[in-house]
């Protein structure tokens, strides 16, 4: 079966320093996998890539049967991305925000409040979308991160260290809502906590000095510990 996503290759340097070094793998329809590494193996240089904001020096990735790097704007209508510091805008409220995004990933005028609403609801939102965002918690402001990388449907959403930051009682809820955004579109999860793999993942890569040194099931990583 055709991968949703295919990575082939990828390297990225900045200067001299190689951050990802011939990094190549699979994403299936309904999968969660995770992309697993200490800091500075290059997670967030890989999803950024992934992501189409950042491009790569080799390689090739393609989503949906779309090359990302040729077809750019089709592509990333199939990914959701959650940057390790999201741009949020604290000025707005969660509903403008989400109204401003839904311009962004062109979804049709008439689909923009459906769009808005389900993201809302979805990501636990609904008693704070009048709220601005700069008065929310950390917790509240990441679920706001999360629904503005869903708020378009995309097949794949990438999330860079998605519990980072957050306290113990946000880590547990922010897990939650990534099993059930699971639910409905295939997920790469990048984090340097293993037992978070552990929790919310069916496969795992791990990525050191910008180099996959594993890929297997969840089932094998925990046989070889
Ligand atoms: P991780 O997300 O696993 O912590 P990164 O992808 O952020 O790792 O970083 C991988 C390597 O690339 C690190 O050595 C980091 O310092 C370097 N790096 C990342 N982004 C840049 C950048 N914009 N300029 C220079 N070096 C960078
Ligand atoms: P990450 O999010 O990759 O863990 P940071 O939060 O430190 O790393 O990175 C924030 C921004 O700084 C990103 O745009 C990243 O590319 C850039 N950056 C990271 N490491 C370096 C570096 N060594 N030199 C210059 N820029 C860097």
């Amino acid at each position: 079966k055709e991968p949703l996503l295919q990575a082939s290759e990828l390297s990225r340097y900045f200067g001299t320093e190689v951050a990802v070094n011939n990094v190549s793998f699979t994403i299936h329809k309904g999968e969660v996998l995770g992309f697993l590494g200490p800091n500075g193996a290059g997670k967030s240089t890989t999803m950024r890539m992934l992501s189409g904001n950042l491009a790569p020096d080799n390689g090739q990735i393609i989503i949906n049967g779309v090359d990302l790097l040729d077809h750019p704007k089709q592509a990333k209508a199939h990914i959701g991305y959650l940057p390790e510091t999201p741009p949020l805008y604290k000025e707005l409220t969660v509903a403008e925000f989400l109204q401003f995004c839904a311009r962004l990933n062109a979804i049709d005028k008439q689909h923009q409040k459906a769009a808005i609403d389900s993201a809302i609801e979805r990501c636990g939102l609904t008693n704070v979308s009048n709220r601005l965002i700069g008065n929310l918690s950390k917790g509240f402001q990441q679920r706001v991160g999360i629904a503005q990388a869903i708020i378009h449907s995309p097949a794949v959403v990438i999330l860079d260290e998605p519990t980072s930051g957050l306290d113990p009682i946000q880590i547990r809820e922010i897990r939650q809502l990534i099993r059930d955004i699971a639910n409905e579109h295939s997920v790469i999860l990048s984090t340097h906590i293993l037992p978070e793999v552990q929790m919310l993942c069916d496969r795992v890569q791990i990525i050191s000095h910008g180099q996959l040194m594993f890929n297997d099931s969840i089932d094998a990583l925990s046989q070889k510990m």
